[in-house]
């Protein structure tokens, strides 16, 4: 069978050319005589994919030596508790942002921990937009400021990079990391679950400054604290070797394909042609504010809901799948990290237009 287009918000498409490579060097990785995924953590060749990978995630984002990069488990989620273990320091409060479903999620973990202070909310228009940040009600005390970069569901997405001075700025990149450039000095750390820009699920990765390391009061167990994993070099026990190896082949096929950059005006291009489009009718409607709109996850409704399965089997029908949108939003959402071409975009944009102009 012929791939599909794959709109999922993820697990999400990967790059077929990394797919093959992975299919090629199933039974034996480079003359090693075995899989990646029978081989020792600890031995010399998964460690030498290990050390590839993260020097080329380094290389990607331009990340200090000053910063860790930690390849974990546990996803996203268990970022919005270790963030808290590990980041108050002691401190009463940590102030979050909160622009959709995923920030929500992770100041409710958060509140396990300690006071959130809500900085800023876009409560009142239903999470349609980034609230401006001079409007932020930052406490100069908090141990660090948390925010989500890209609202998968939503489909909300920073612009820009928040002021919080000399209090630590922490990130979930989960569904837009890679997709374009982002100045990691200005992080106390970034976060982000793999499966979206990054490869297979079951990795994590983290990236943190050193002098946050070993802060947390009290200090969090051994798994949960970051020091211990920054310490073992991401072998404290045995890490998602797969997903590492499959993460370094998208790291390279980035690299291959111009980096952070060119795929930047990428995504931009792909995304102006669902949004011009979406504009410039009736018949589908985006309700996110023009300028906060997400690169990465486009949701949309239909004019008439009654339609929505009858779009989604027609899709179906054309080779593109996993339109549905979340179930807390209902519609449709088209996913177009990293890795959907163009081309697929286009075919979306086509269909759209072609099953607009038969039902509208
Ligand atoms: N944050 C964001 C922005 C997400 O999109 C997701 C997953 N869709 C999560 C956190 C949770 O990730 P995980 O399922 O890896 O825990």
């Amino acid at each position: 069978m012929a791939r599909v287009h794959n709109f999922s918000a993820g697990p999400a498409v990967l790059p077929e050319e990394v797919l093959a490579q992975a299919a090629a060097e199933m039974l034996d990785w480079r003359g090693s005589g075995q899989s990646v995924m029978e081989m020792s953590h600890r031995g010399k060749e998964f460690v030498s994919i290990a050390q590839q990978a993260e020097s080329s995630l380094r290389e990607l984002m331009g990340i200090p030596s000053s910063y860790k990069v930690l390849f974990l488990q546990g996803g996203a989620s268990l970022q919005f508790e270790m963030v808290p273990l590990n980041l108050l320091r002691g401190q009463p409060s940590a102030d979050y942002v909160n622009t959709g479903e995923w920030s929500r999620k992770a100041i409710k973990a958060a509140g396990a921990f300690c006071n959130v202070n809500l900085a800023a909310t876009a409560e009142d228009r239903n999470f349609t937009y980034v609230p401006a940040p001079a409007d932020w009600r930052l406490n100069p005390e908090a141990a660090y400021v948390h925010y989500t970069a890209n609202e998968t569901i939503g489909g909300v997405e920073f612009n820009r990079i928040p002021e919080t001075g000399d209090v630590p700025l922490v990130c979930d990149m989960s569904s837009n990391i890679l997709s374009r450039p982002v100045d990691v000095s200005r992080f106390g750390l970034i976060y982000a679950g793999a499966q979206k820009n990054i490869g297979p699920a079951g990795l994590t990765i983290v990236i943190v400054r050193d002098d946050l390391l070993g802060k947390g009061q009290p200090p969090p167990a051994a798994m949960m604290n970051y020091k211990t994993h920054a310490d073992a070099d991401s072998m404290y026990n045995t890490p998602p070797t797969f997903a590492i190896y499959v993460a370094g082949l998208v790291f390279h096929w980035i690299r291959k394909n111009g980096g952070v950059a060119a795929l930047e005006q990428k995504n931009a291009a792909k995304a102006a042609l669902l949004y011009d489009y979406l504009d410039s009718t009736d018949f589908y409607r985006n309700p996110v504010a023009k300028e906060d709109r997400s690169r990465m996850n486009v949701p949309f409704t239909l004019r008439d809901s009654s339609l929505d399965e009858e779009f989604l089997k027609g899709a179906r029908a054309r080779g593109m799948v996993q339109l549905k949108g979340h179930r807390s939003v209902g519609g449709m959402r088209a996913s177009i990290y990293n890795a959907m071409p163009v081309e697929g975009v286009a075919a979306l944009v086509e269909y759209m237009k072609e099953f607009a102009a038969r039902r509208g």
